[in-house]
């Protein structure tokens, strides 16, 4: 635990499920105020806030899409109505859907980029602009994935934008340096969250994907959230820019692994 963390203020978008949601109980356990984001699901959206209030923590949540200007500033408007201030940003919203690349629609190349590269430039442009305007040392945490530097065929788009979420990352890290705010991103492996539904839910797929992983095992949300708890702690006060892999070593060219010797 993290006791520096109880009374701070978090924004965290798409929080209804899978990793948002798994931040948001981990922050609420650390005393952390949170303010939620989903796009349609207000049920999934509600249960969440209720295990929050009922586990004694505070929560709010604001309907909107990453890929819109104006959500991002909606929801620090809401931090501060709601509890003051807002001292940590998660820009954890995104999503996939695979094409061959000679076949991808635009629209689908689009979606994309728009809600996992601009969304995370939209929320960093706005929590910056509240912490300079402000004065305020905080926190910026972008979702990324071990596809910032994993190629990944069929998901082209996908890894692209995270590719941009880690230039992107470190150059904002580098700009508000003098102004103490700390900008880095996390880059899960494989989570057994709803993105990968339809993996857990085939054995066969399910046991491939356990091979390829050099510990051999699927990560748990529990497991990044533990991640962007330090991250948004004192502990991590001297890192910025930097991206750390959660992923069981799958970023580390398992093919030389000694299992394929
Ligand atoms: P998920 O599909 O379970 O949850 C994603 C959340 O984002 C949902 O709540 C969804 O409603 C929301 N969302 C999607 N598009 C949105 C938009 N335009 N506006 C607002 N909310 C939107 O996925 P997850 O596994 O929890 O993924 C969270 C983040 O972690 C994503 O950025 C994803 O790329 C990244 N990631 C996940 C994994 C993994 O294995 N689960 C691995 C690497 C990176």
């Amino acid at each position: 635990n993290y006791p520096e963390l109880k009374g701070k203020v978090a924004v965290i978008t798409g929080s209804s499920k899978g990793l948002g949601r798994a931040i948001a109980e981990r922050y609420a356990k650390e005393g952390v105020h949170v303010v939620l984001n989903y796009r349609s699901s207000e049920d999934e959206m509600n249960k969440v806030i209720e295990g929050i209030e009922a586990a004694g923590g505070k929560a709010v949540a604001v309907k909107g899409d990453v890929a819109e200007e104006g959500l991002a500033e909606k929801m620090i408007e809401t931090a501060v109505s709601e509890f003051g201030k807002m001292d940590i940003f998660v820009n954890n919203a995104g999503v996939q859907v695979e094409a061959k690349t000679h076949e991808m629609e635009l629209d689908n190349w689009k979606k994309i980029i728009d809600t996992n590269l601009t969304g995370t430039f939209l929320g960093v442009r706005a929590a910056l602009k509240y912490f300079v305007d402000h004065e305020i040392k905080g926190n910026i945490i972008n979702m990324s994935s071990v596809h910032e530097v994993i190629p990944r065929p069929g998901y082209t788009h996908y890894a692209a934008s995270k590719g941009g979420v880690k230039m992107f990352t470190k150059s904002v890290a580098l700009e508000y340096a003098p102004n103490k705010i700390r900008v880095n991103g996390i880059a899960p492996g494989a989570i057994d969250t709803p993105i990968n539904e339809e993996t857990m839910q085939d054995p066969e797929e399910k046991k491939g994907l356990e091979a390829l992983i050099p510990t051999h095992e699927i990560g748990r949300p529990e497991q990044i959230a533990a991640v962007a708890a330090w991250l948004a702690s004192d502990e991590s006060s001297y890192v910025t820019g930097a991206t750390i892999f959660a992923d069981g070593g799958l970023s580390l060219y398992p093919s030389f692994g000694p299992e394929n010797k």
